[in-house]
């Protein structure tokens, strides 16, 4: 499973890989995903066992397309951003008061107490309002289907992982340039 996105919604965005399969295709499946993003599972309103996978999957493609919108700087798509607006909307718990030790605190909901689709769409929400357009990319490696945003401070990240594409593309034009080095 890959968690490589650098943000929880693009983790979750890339829970269908192209060359591994749709991890979320069944409740075990997400229920698995859930523990692996380090969200409570069965919490919130709506825990994973009763989860409607097609709520599931409807937000993922939704945050695939809006992904696209961000990374070439279109105008996200309104039922998209609806949906997301719905999730927000249906978890959306507001801070309370609370009097502890002579001391008057807000308490906050946090993500773990969430909704697990809730907590997603909260990060992407916290997400879309600073971001760097250009550290919104797609592996470089054309066969591989993972997206990323880059937070390394030098902003030059290409691979989804260095240990999966990136040596690969290493390999791969070591040896093109071994080939080509026979032929002439
Ligand atoms: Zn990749």
């Amino acid at each position: 499973m890959p968690f490589l996105g650098s943000r929880l919604w693009i983790d979750f965005a890339n829970s269908a890989p192209v060359a591994l399969g749709d991890f979320l295709a069944t409740p075990e499946g997400w229920a698995r995903w859930l523990a692996a993003a380090g969200l409570k599972v069965g919490s919130g309103l709506k825990g994973a066992a009763d989860a409607n996978l097609a709520d599931v999957h409807a937000l993922r493609a939704a945050l695939q397309r809006l992904f696209d919108a961000l990374e070439t700087g279109s105008r996200p798509a309104a039922p998209d951003l609806d949906l997301v607006n719905r999730h927000l909307v249906a978890g959306a718990a507001p801070p309370q008061f609370a009097w502890r030790d002579g001391r008057l605190l807000v308490e906050r909901q946090e993500a773990g107490d969430m909704d697990p689709l809730v907590a997603i769409a909260t990060d992407f929400a916290d997400f879309a309002t600073h971001y760097e357009r250009a550290r919104l990319r797609h592996c470089a490696n054309p066969e591989c289907s993972l997206i990323f945003y880059d937070t390394a401070r030098n902003g030059t990240r290409r691979w989804c992982s260095m240990s999966a594409c990136g040596n690969r593309h290493k390999v791969r034009s070591h040896r093109m340039r071994a080939a080509k080095l026979e032929c002439s």
